[in-house]
């Protein structure tokens, strides 16, 4: 763990900036390397209104940061975003081609997006990296993501995963779990929404903050006791009782004695998750808080850099065998299969050339050498095979990660045993 560490982040400057011919994590300490802030959170949380809030936070702290928008859906995205998913995946093509309702269009289109993470992270990493060339250029901090409005499309998909776990190899990454305060009030949702974020803890193992939105309606103290003070929470549960907010039968406590003593269990069994969290309360709407919460980001940065990562990386070198065995096998069938029908089709080449549903993903910077046409083509060629194999080889990797994950090391019970020690 201590190896990582290596040279302090001050010699930046004195480092002649090495040709980033691998990723970036691997050599932790050539350059500072941004941070990926992964806005989640329920419907209507306020993710949207929170990235736009902080962009323009980094904007006038003359820090712009690199911005991605993921959700396919959005008709408006309130900020300018280097990488939207709407570039590359046309979501209302999508439902009409798969005829699927609006939630299968996203997950679909998150899907087909997925199939272009390398080429994604190759232009942050690029974007990132040092310029030679430039180096008086200010470096890039953050990178900030939204993801689609639904949680559990991003959460519990596979390609939600993929993108997750692609980012957090190579740059420190932090999730800012969104929660909309004045609908967390009671003690029943509060409970509802920190069991969600601690799965999201849990699934994704990688540092997490809790934002406390929408603080101009209502203040978020009653939640940071809640989480501190057990019998603070006590109390609001016997007055819950009392008032009859769990709708049990008055006076016989029935269906209402059942709900707090099973909030009362899980409370207890959340105090341990809390101790690992960053809390903020911010307001979107007013900027309340956006300075706490970027104090939380570096926190959570160095955190990463110390527990998470080491066992990242050697997760990373598993899988990078795994998936390239998958992929040769892949790769195998696939000759077989032309060799009987070339004329392709089929829902898994839906993506392919013919199809107007993806295009490759676009960096809108203008500054940046966008790929050249011939470069276009490279992607191209790419992409076709990218489609045919590629899909199939990470849908794979991806079951397979589910069913033994593929950070199973670093469990939670190891987590918390590293924070305490
Ligand atoms: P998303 O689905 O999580 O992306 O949520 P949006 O960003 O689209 O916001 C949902 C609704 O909450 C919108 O009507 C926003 O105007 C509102 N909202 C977001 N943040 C705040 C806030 O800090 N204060 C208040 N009062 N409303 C907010
Ligand atoms: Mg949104």
């Amino acid at each position: 763990m201590a190896s990582s560490e290596g040279p302090a982040p001050s010699t930046t400057a004195a480092t002649p900036a090495a040709a980033p011919t691998d990723t970036a994590s691997s050599k932790p300490q050539q350059h500072q390397l941004p941070v990926a802030v992964v806005c989640v959170g329920m419907a209507g949380s306020g993710k949207t209104t929170f990235m736009q809030r902080i962009n323009a936070h980094l904007h006038g702290q003359k820090e712009p940061p690199y911005v991605i928008n993921l959700d396919p859906a959005v008709l408006n995205v309130p900020f300018e975003s280097n990488i939207d998913i709407r570039d590359s995946v046309n979501y209302k093509e999508v439902m009409k081609q798969y005829n699927l309702g609006p939630n299968g269009g996203i997950i679909t289109s998150l899907n087909l997006f997925a199939t272009k993470v390398d080429q994604i992270l190759g232009f942050l990493e690029k974007r990132t990296a040092p310029d030679p060339e430039q180096p008086n250029k200010k470096p890039i901090k953050h990178i900030l993501v939204d993801t689609p409005g639904q949680i559990e499309v991003f959460v519990w998909s596979a390609s939600g995963q993929i993108i997750l776990e692609s980012l957090a190899s190579s740059f420190p990454t932090v999730i800012a779990y969104v929660i909309d305060t004045p609908r967390t009030a009671s003690t029943s949702t509060f409970m509802s929404n920190m069991l969600y974020a601690c799965s999201i803890l849990y699934k994704t193992k990688l540092p997490m903050i809790l934002v406390f939105n929408k603080t101009d309606v209502k203040d978020a103290d009653f939640a940071k006791e809640w989480m501190t003070d057990y019998d603070a929470f006590q109390r609001a549960l016997a007055e819950d009782e009392e008032s009859n907010a769990f709708g049990g039968v008055e006076g016989e406590g029935g269906g209402s004695g059942y709900m707090s003593s099973l909030l009362n269990s899980m409370s207890l069994v959340l105090e341990e998750f809390y101790t690992h969290l960053s809390v903020v309360g911010v307001s979107s709407m007013t900027g309340e808080g956006v300075d706490d919460f970027f104090v939380a980001v570096q926190e959570k940065a160095k955190e990463f850099a110390q527990d998470y990562q080491p066992e990242l990386e050697r997760k990373r070198h598993e899988r990078d065998e795994q998936k390239r065995k998958t992929r040769e096998k892949e790769l195998d069938k696939m000759m077989k299969g032309m060799s009987m029908d070339n004329s392709g089709g089929g829902a898994a080449g839906a993506s392919g050339s013919g199809s107007n549903v993806v295009r490759p993903p676009t960096d809108d910077d203008d500054d940046l050498d966008v790929p050249s046409d011939d470069q276009d083509d490279d992607y191209a060629d790419a992409d076709d095979e990218y489609d045919r194999e590629g899909l199939q080889a990470r849908y794979a990797a991806a079951a397979e990660a589910q069913g033994s994950s593929t950070m199973d090391e670093a469990s939670f019970a190891k987590y918390i045993h590293s924070q305490r020690g």
